[in-house]
């Protein structure tokens, strides 16, 4: 499981986390939503220790991950971008085994045939030995999602991951992600996709300026929410 708890940053003057709490059980989905710059990106960043929140505790299974080795973090909380952040000199094989070399510290042999068995999961066992510049903007996000998995990270978060994606190819990566919500991956989803959402989430978090404004189950959030200002991004959004 996975708790932030009172999490505050500020950059600056300027507070854009301003307590925030959150709760994901093992194997659940939790999805954050809200307007541009109300902190969505900046708080996944604060859970894998990207930045370090001024403020409030990180909690994988009850324990705080504040004063863990953040490379050992970033292999049990695997994040997935918008902009895919893969290396583009290396063929898609060596995209994945290079984690799993330096941090998982596998042999080459063990190392290939995890990518390998990743590559095949995402459906992309064709592409091993291409570049990724070669791949159509799906494909590498695919690619991006399988690197982050071979990890065998204890939770996945994902920040917009299908938003640099043209249209036709955003259902291929959405579908992926709420097959590994289905298959019990404990995830947290920044995204704009309401309809993903309400369908593959647990618990939706709507952050406004720095503060979980509203938080609950999709069907109570989309259909009764409480707030007027998710009511008011709701409606700007659907
Ligand atoms: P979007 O939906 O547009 O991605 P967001 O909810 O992810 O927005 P953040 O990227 O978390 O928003 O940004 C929240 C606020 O923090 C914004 O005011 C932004 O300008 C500021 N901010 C984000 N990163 C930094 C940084 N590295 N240094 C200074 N300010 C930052
Ligand atoms: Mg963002």
């Amino acid at each position: 499981s996975l708790a932030t708890r009172d999490i505050h940053l500020a950059f600056g003057h300027n507070r854009v986390l301003r307590g925030v709490d959150l709760d994901v059980g093992k194997g659940k989905t939790a999805c954050v939503i809200g307007p541009s710059g109300s902190g969505k990106s900046t708080f996944l960043r604060t859970i894998n220790r990207l930045i370090e929140p001024d403020k409030g505790d990180i909690l994988l299974d009850g324990e705080s991950v504040l004063d863990r080795d953040p490379d050992r973090l970033r292999q049990q909380v695997g994040m997935v971008f918008q902009q895919f952040n893969l290396f583009p000199h290396m063929n898609v094989l060596r995209n994945l085994m290079l984690p799993l070399r330096r941090i998982r510290k596998l042999s080459a042999d063990e190392a290939e045939q995890a990518a390998r068995h990743h590559l095949e999961l995402v459906g992309l066992a064709d592409k091993a030995g291409s570049r990724p510049g070669h791949l159509s903007g799906g494909q590498q996000q695919r690619v991006a999602i399988a690197r982050a998995l071979a990890m065998r990270p204890q939770v996945m978060l994902f920040d917009e991951a299908t938003s640099a994606l043209d249209p036709e190819l955003v259902k291929g990566v959405l579908s992926l992600m709420a097959d590994l919500s289905k298959q019990g991956m404990t995830m947290v989803v920044v995204t704009h996709e309401m309809g993903f959402a309400r369908e593959a989430s647990d618990t939706v978090i709507f952050l406004d300026q720095g503060v979980a404004v509203e938080s609950g189950p999709p069907e109570k959030l989309f259909d009764s929410p409480d707030s007027p200002r998710l009511r008011q991004f709701l409606s700007d959004v659907l």
